[in-house]
């Protein structure tokens, strides 16, 4: 299949060849057990909770050839892939290096979670070689990034963080839930862990909780054991439902690219904008550093109002299109205030010092026409 384009892959990877019963779309395998056929090892038995009925294997496959990786593992959520991958390479007395800026559950898991297990974690000021020496611990054993920071879009030096890890001896992992493997495949730069809040574009749908843990299979093996031990198993109908969505990504990417683009160029003229962050606009922080590793700027952008304290709430209350909920990545557009929603979890103190405002307003377009977009936007600000 690697022969084979992203949209060729997203249709066609993954499917079991014999057609079951000669259904086209591989069915719903709603069974806990199969039947024992003299497995040697506990792995290898065929349970819901040991990730490996038909269901799985096939999401899972679909999953490791659009991030052109080797394995793939799908979890109960986003935050299961991200708490099972630092736990299976963190152990009590390790340190982990975190980018400042990322998303608010995240930042939350390993401030005040993994210290509880002795695990200790600095925030990096930035991913430039300065910073990363300066974080260096003897036993930092762990760099997280995002691929674009959420909720602030910034996209870093991260050819710079991986080969770093590689060095030094860490293992890298680098949560892409806002790029999409569309939009950029960071095990092609050399991060060994690529991680997904499935929930997001990868279902598009917004009808799901999903998550993924990408890369080489000796790692994903010893992920996958910790995920059974957790049992943040997906449901084989929760993985229909992803298998399913993951057909159209490339489709649904497109259009999230191009109607951000088209949004962000207008919010960024309009006089009651005080400023748009989003990386495909020059002069953006990471612009040119996107512009050389993806091959799209992705569907989400942020902006701050002028006089936001006393405009954004008149103004999201004006929007017709957008729904005022968390999350992101489905087909309808979606506006929030992390403040309020996805960074809550942070103290006012901890969302300052990561640069996030309680007036910063987070954009998730949609797959609605760019033009009636724009036109809502500008409706709701004029
Ligand atoms: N990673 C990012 C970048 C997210 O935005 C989110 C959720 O918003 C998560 C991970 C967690 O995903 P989930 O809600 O599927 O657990």
């Amino acid at each position: 299949m690697a022969k084979y384009s992203m949209e060729t892959r997203a249709v066609h990877s993954g499917e079991s060849r014999g057609k079951i019963g000669g259904a086209v779309i591989l069915p719903i395998f709603q069974t806990s057990t199969y039947l024992y056929n003299g497995e040697s090892s506990y792995e290898d038995l065929r349970y819901i909770r040991l990730n490996n009925t038909p269901n799985h294997d096939a999401v899972c496959r679909k999953l490791a050839s659009l991030e052109e990786a080797e394995t793939a593992l799908v979890t109960a959520s986003g935050m299961a892939a991200i708490s099972d991958a630092l736990l299976s390479f963190l152990e009590k007395g390790d340190h982990l290096l975190a980018q400042n800026c990322i998303y608010g559950g995240t930042r939350d898991l390993i401030v005040r979670d993994l210290p509880r297990y002795g695990i200790e974690v600095d925030f990096l000021e930035d991913l430039s070689r300065e910073s990363l020496e300066k974080g260096l611990r003897s036993n930092t054993k762990v760099l997280l990034a995002e691929s674009i920071t959420n909720p602030l879009m910034q996209v870093e030096n991260l050819v710079e963080a991986a080969k770093f890890s590689r060095e030094k001896g860490l293992v890298s992992m680098i949560d892409n839930t806002f790029a999409s493997p569309c939009n950029f495949r960071p095990v092609s730069i050399g991060f060994d862990l690529v991680l997904h809040s499935c929930t997001k574009y990868i279902n598009g749908h917004s009808d799901l909780v999903a998550g993924a843990v990408i890369g080489k299979d000796e790692h994903i093996r010893k992920i996958n054991h910790r995920n059974i031990h957790y049992g943040a198993t997906l449901d084989p109908h929760a993985c229909f439902l992803l298998h399913r969505g993951m057909k159209t990504l490339p489709l649904r990417m497109g259009q999230h690219n191009g109607n951000a683009a088209s949004l962000a160029e207008f919010l960024a003229e309009h006089p009651g904008v005080e400023r748009v962050y989003y990386p495909g606009l020059p002069g953006s922080g990471g612009h040119e550093e996107t512009k050389r590793l993806f091959s799209g700027f992705g569907g989400m952008l942020s902006i701050e109002l002028k006089d936001a304290a006393e405009k954004t709430t008149q103004f999201l209350n004006r929007l017709e299109l957008p729904v005022e909920a968390p999350s992101l990545g489905g087909v309808e557009s979606l506006i929030t205030r992390p403040s309020l929603t996805s960074h809550a979890g942070l103290t006012a103190a901890e969302r300052k010092q990561a640069g996030i405002g309680d007036y910063l307003v987070r954009i998730s377009t949609g797959i609605e026409s760019a033009k009636d977009l724009v036109a809502d936007f500008k409706q709701a600000l004029d």
